[in-house]
């Protein structure tokens, strides 16, 4: 599921290869993934028009286009972006397609249908109607602390709440946890505000790592608990097994030995 580093990854990639282009068409292969505009409306209104810039937010990427009209795009749990030559086969879950003038294609994939296109005027006004916390990246120290001084429940918990800090899921959140070797389900009322500003240390510095890998599997450090993540997996420090076990709804992987539960 695209977490922050991979939305990251696929701004960059829009900007590499879709900026400045006259939109010639908006092609909609299946209406299920547009929210609040029909497949017409999302064509007349994207016609003749070229995107500008980018704008991440969290797990959320904005596009504007000229005359201040934004794309919306939110990737679910299996969406990405490809661009297409003119020669190039039309991939089999492209929902969405962006024609440009030189015949060149965006499209927006999706295999599950989960993720959702839509238009906007204002990109502060949507955050602020989702209620999205502030970007995980963009977040400062005390503003971190004090999101942990003032809620309750497991700190995995708190990571993934995006109405607190936007971007993480479940899969960082795990490595984050790791890397600052605290326990998924410790209850943030027993972290130590040391605790607290080192979680804050591992979550720019596994999310910047992964940004530089290009949110890539492949190219995660092997010190790291994503390539060993799953059953049978061992921990990379200390070589124990991993144990998992569902926290605020997802599943958590984790070390026993390195990550000790204090509370
Ligand atoms: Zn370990």
């Amino acid at each position: 599921m695209p977490e922050l580093p991979d939305v990251e990854t696929f701004k960059r990639y829009f900007d590499a290869t879709s900026l400045h282009q006259r939109i010639e068409n908006v092609e909609v292969r299946d209406a299920y993934i547009l929210k609040g505009i029909s497949t017409r409306e999302l064509a007349r209104e994207l016609k003749e028009r070229r995107f500008k810039s980018t704008r991440r937010h969290g797990k959320h990427l904005c596009v504007r286009a000229d005359h201040d009209l934004w794309l919306r795009l939110h990737f679910g749990m299996t969406g990405s972006l490809q661009y297409l030559k003119c020669q190039d086969h039309t991939p089999k879950y492209a929902r969405v397609l962006f024609v440009f003038a030189n015949n060149h294609r965006l499209a927006f994939e999706d295999q599950r249908k989960f993720g959702e296109v839509g238009l906007l005027k204002d990109v502060d006004e949507f955050l602020q109607k989702r209620g999205l916390g502030p970007d995980a990246l963009d977040i400062s120290l005390p503003q971190f602390k004090e999101i942990f001084g003032k809620h309750r429940g497991p700190v995995k918990t708190i990571l993934l709440n995006q109405k607190l800090i936007a971007g993480i899921g479940n899969i960082y959140a795990d490595e984050i946890l790791f890397r600052a070797r605290i326990h998924p389900a410790t209850h943030v009322s027993a972290l130590k505000e040391k605790t607290v500003a080192k979680l804050f240390r591992a979550a720019r510095d596994i999310l910047k790592k992964a940004i530089e890998a290009n949110a890539d599997m492949d190219r995660m450090p092997k010190s790291w608990l994503l390539p060993h993540r799953g059953k049978d997996g061992k921990c990379p420090r200390c070589g124990r097994e991993l144990k998992s076990a569902t926290i605020g709804g997802r599943t958590a992987w984790f070390c026993t030995h390195c990550q000790r539960r204090t509370s």
